[in-house]
């Protein structure tokens, strides 16, 4: 392979349009497609070349790249789709040459990650998983983590451009390990963002002030990066995103996806998992309920909803309040979170 691999970078969206911009400036050969045209039209603006098919992209490309909502989309871009109305979809995996590299760095189940693996390899081809953690600003930072599942020599294959768009890269294992990384981190992060906010939200009925609980707990065995890095109160992390009315970083409607595999994984493996089927259905609820597009940490406000008193209390610096006008009253505004403005 020549020192400087060619890339079809297949998935222009949030992520991928900045990733793929990264291999660009890295001085990667990228040939960029998206099946949304503004998609192409806006990494093409900023500097990556595009093709106008899937098939045109990955034609003489040494690694077929793909940033992609769902497994199925995957699947079904690997295999080549029938989709109603439409011309039938080429598969990449016909379309690409002989030992090329499939590289899918979306967030899939980790059975969809190692049938992925095991089609392409069928069909001739390598492959590596490698989902992400870093969110948006990591991708356009090239700071992200990529957690990675394929064989070593794969690994080392795919290893210079992972490096080339993000900060760290871990090789977790056989295919699938890195989807299996990625959604055992994310059920941590959920269920303990649910607990951070139910003892802040404890410690609000309590009379315990936002800064006292996090001096204590931040220096104490509840120390978590939830509540040290994305505090889910305004002031004690001024960088968290409660400070700016929850606007995201990492949305809530991502986290309800990643603990949904998390979830298909847990009962594809017979694990007993009580805690993550729990945390599913809190985000899946508030997703539902309009918190799509909030951080994460929203899910403060969910919890505080449904108290019996008014939230923040004196303690923690907004007026003390009364009962909810109806129990689990759960129809947010944007400021209902008790943060003090
Ligand atoms: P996105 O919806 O913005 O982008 C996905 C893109 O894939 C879309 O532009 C869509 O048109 C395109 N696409 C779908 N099928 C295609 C096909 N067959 N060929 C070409 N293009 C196709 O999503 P995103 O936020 O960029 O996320 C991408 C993946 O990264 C997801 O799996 C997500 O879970 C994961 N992820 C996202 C974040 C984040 O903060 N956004 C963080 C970590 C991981």
């Amino acid at each position: 392979m020549p020192e400087k691999m060619s890339v079809a970078f297949l998935g222009l969206g949030h992520m991928g349009g900045p990733m793929a911009l990264n291999l660009v400036r890295a001085g990667y050969l990228v040939t960029g497609f998206d099946v949304v045209p503004a998609a192409r039209r806006a990494a093409q603006a900023q500097g990556v070349p595009v093709s106008a098919t899937a098939v045109d992209a990955v034609a003489g490309a040494d690694v077929v790249l793909t940033m992609f909502p769902s497994g199925r989309h995957v699947l079904d871009a690997y295999r080549g789709a029938e989709r109603p109305g439409l011309p039938a979809e080429a598969g990449l995996l016909a379309a690409a040459p002989q030992g090329t590299m499939f590289l899918d760095c979306s967030t899939i189940n980790v059975d969809e990650a190692r049938e992925a693996a095991r089609v392409a390899t069928e069909a001739g081809h390598r492959a590596v998983d490698a989902p992400v953690s870093g969110g948006v600003v990591g991708a356009e930072a090239g700071t992200l983590t990529f957690m990675a599942g394929g064989d070593d020599a794969g690994f080392e294959t795919v290893r210079p451009i992972l490096e080339a768009m993000g900060k760290r890269v871990v090789h977790c294992g056989g295919h699938g390990a890195g989807q299996a990384a990625k959604i055992c981190n994310n059920l941590i992060l959920g269920v303990s963002m649910i607990a951070v906010s139910e003892a802040f939200v404890l410690g609000e009925e309590l009379g315990l002030t936002h800064q006292a609980l996090f001096d204590v707990a931040s220096a104490a065995s509840g120390q978590c990066w939830a509540l040290t890095t994305n505090c889910p109160v305004p002031g004690p992390v001024p960088a968290s995103p409660a400070n700016k009315d929850y606007k995201p970083g990492f949305t809530s409607a991502l986290m309800a996806k990643d603990l949904g595999l998390a979830v298909n994984a847990l009962n594809s493996t017979g694990v007993a998992g009580q805690m993550g089927p729990l945390a599913a259905r809190i985000y899946d609820r508030f997703v539902a309920e309009g918190g799509a597009g909030r951080d994460f940490s929203a899910i403060i406000t969910d919890i505080r909803g449904a108290s019996r008193h008014h939230p923040a209390g004196g303690a923690a610096g907004a007026p003390a309040g009364g009962e909810l006008p109806g129990a689990g009253g759960r129809n947010m505004t944007a400021h209902d979170d008790g943060s003090p403005e």
